[in-house]
């Protein structure tokens, strides 16, 4: 059975009848053959949502809501099928698949009420009458979507640009692309319209390029690597169209001296390591106060190699395989780089030794003692189960080694200190900061990088801002 597009309403082959398989990282083996969209698929998909757009948009907040309320419904009913269907497809752990699919109904059930909240002003003006201001949906948005947190990722950018009235063309990356198909099904099950939500698996060289180019798209939102989304910004800038940007990341986690270090080793380490580090968010350079770098190092590398690498769907597994074969060779060529510039491994850098694991593209979460900022290691964005641990004197050197990045997407900070934790966290040209947590992403709050990190913010209210025009309009009361 092939898996095939979303386009107008129903699922259909793609033009050129292509086809590509998706492979199960956990064993190797072909999980499901899918159409492979290209120039002429994605122009039938936009074409679907611009002429879907007149009646969607105009559809009152109150009826979207509906739909999008019925749709997160949905989401929550088949949790377990679309969990199973993401371990399969990209060898997330079968627990933190299921907590994606909570997180897609859960942003989904905010923008259903945000978009009913989210109107204009009246302004006062120098001119007899009455300003006010309007929150127009753009058009046709080309969402692409990168393989690491699939579902979760196509939702944070779908769920606020149709809250918003837009109509979507999502093309998902060819590595994980079958949650995507599933979530445009249950829409339609839900009752959006057709044409609203067009899904086009493809090569992002030739169908994501198509949309990028296409002369009815008005916004391309994209998450993936800080390249790619370089060149569909300067694509986008011909015909000027909106961009949002989420790219890739170097997070910093900052370990003070004053720190619960017991805290610190049992919860830093899945900052990094969750979703076997192919996180935007991980915080692969674990920076930390020289006066306590042993004690922390101790209890870091204790509890990671504590961290259950397994079977993704064994509901005791922490860590799966990487998403692929390929990834996990250009992540173990890191650590190699990482170890002839001078670190050292504490903990990882080799596969699992377990027999019932070697067909899989399994690497055991890896800590990097003795870098420097200025490795390869540091600087460069691994996308992998990997640290590097570098130490800080005072808490000027901290921020200063924190800020040489030229990224700037997320990062944790240590201390129990709350006016040090303020200060470092404004001082921090980063986008998101979790003070003694790893969080720093919640759908109700913005979220988006620094520096190359991106541009434009998604979740919270500004995924809606994001998504729309803004039109002033004036009425004369001169008589
Ligand atoms: P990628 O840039 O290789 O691909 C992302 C998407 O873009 C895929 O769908 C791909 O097919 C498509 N694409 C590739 N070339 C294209 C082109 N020329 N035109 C249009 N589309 C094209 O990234 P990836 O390997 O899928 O994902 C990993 C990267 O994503 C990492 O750098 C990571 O940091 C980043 N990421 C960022 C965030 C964030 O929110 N900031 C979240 C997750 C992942």
């Amino acid at each position: 059975m092939i898996e095939e597009l979303v386009i107008n309403g129903a699922r259909v082959a793609a033009a050129e009848g292509t086809t590509f398989d998706t492979i199960n990282p956990a064993t190797g083996e072909v999980f499901r053959t899918v159409a492979s969209a290209g120039p002429e698929d994605a122009d039938r998909a936009v074409r679907a949502a611009a002429a879907a757009f007149d009646r969607w948009s105009t559809a009152s907040a109150h009826t979207r809501g509906r739909v999008l309320h019925r749709w997160a419904d949905l989401l929550e009913e088949h949790v377990e099928e679309l969990a199973l269907l993401e371990t399969r497809d990209m060898g997330m752990a079968i627990g933190d698949a299921r907590w994606c699919v909570g997180n897609a109904a859960t942003v989904m059930r905010f923008y259903a009420g945000a978009i009913q909240t989210f109107g204009g002003a009246t302004v006062p003006v120098d001119r007899d009458g009455v300003a006010m201001t309007f929150r127009e949906p753009i058009g046709v948005a080309a969402l692409i979507t990168p393989w690491n947190f699939p579902l979760n990722i196509a939702n944070w950018k779908a769920a606020p640009a149709i809250a918003a009235g837009n109509c979507v063309v999502l093309k998902p990356a060819s590595l994980s692309p079958l949650t995507a198909l599933r979530y445009a099904e249950l829409a339609l099950e839900a009752g959006l319209p057709a044409g609203v939500l067009n899904v086009v698996p493809g090569p992002g060289g030739t169908v994501g390029d198509a949309l990028v180019e296409h002369p009815l798209v008005g916004k391309v939102g994209f998450t993936g690597s800080t390249a790619v989304g370089a060149g569909i910004m300067r694509k986008a800038a011909g015909s000027i169209k909106r961009v949002t940007l989420e790219l890739g990341g170097k997070s910093a986690c900052v370990v003070f001296a004053d720190a619960d270090l017991d805290r610190v080793g049992a919860q830093a380490p899945f900052g990094v390591f969750g979703n076997c580090g192919q996180d935007c968010c991980a915080r692969s350079r674990l920076i930390v106060q020289e006066s306590v770098l042993d004690e922390v190092l101790e209890r870091y590398v204790g509890a990671t190699r504590a961290i259950i690498v397994g079977n993704p769907e064994d509901p005791a597994t922490q860590v799966g395989p990487m998403v692929s074969f390929g990834q996990r060779d250009a992540v173990e060529a890191a650590i190699a780089r990482g170890v002839a510039e001078g670190a050292r491994i504490e903990v990882g850098g080799t596969r699992p030794t377990d027999a019932a694991l070697a067909s899989g593209a399994y690497l055991r979460p890896t800590v990097l003692a003795g870098a420097t900022n200025d490795m390869t290691t540091s600087r460069e964005e691994i996308f992998g189960p990997v640290v590097s641990v570098i130490s800080f004197r005072d808490e000027a050197d901290a921020i200063r080694i924190a800020n040489d990045s030229p990224y700037g997407l997320a990062g944790s900070l240590w201390t129990r200190d709350s006016a040090r934790a303020l200060r470092v966290a404004r001082a921090l040209r980063t986008g998101g900061i979790g003070v003694n947590s790893n969080s720093s992403v919640f759908p109700q709050a913005p979220f988006g990088g620094y520096k190359q990190s991106g541009i434009g913010k998604e979740l919270g209210m500004e995924g809606l801002v994001h998504n729309t025009e803004q039109k002033t309009v004036f009425i004369s009361t001169a008589p």
